[in-house]
């Protein structure tokens, strides 16, 4: 079983980490704008973390684990504690 890495929703065969929900909601809550329709969400989402952070050569699971931290600091970062 495959699930979404954010509500753990089963994504039967998808190949990717995040829902469709999921991943529009990271982009709203990142106040990053859509990729264009046909482009891959998920690999624009990395992309654009990767660009912010300041870093290119990295494998898909380095991609996957440094956007799981990015959300989880910016999270975080929106709670006033
Ligand atoms: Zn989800």
């Amino acid at each position: 079983m495959h699930e979404c890495m954010l509500c753990q929703r089963d994504m039967k065969k998808s190949k990717s980490q995040f829902g469709n929900g999921c991943i529009n909601n990271i982009f709203k809550f990142l106040d990053m704008k859509k990729p264009a329709r046909g482009k891959n969400k998920e690999q624009f989402l990395y992309k654009n973390i990767m660009n912010k952070i300041g870093i290119s050569k990295i494998n898909k699971e380095q991609k996957i684990w440094l956007t799981d931290r990015y959300l989880t600091y910016q999270y975080l970062d929106q709670l006033h504690y």
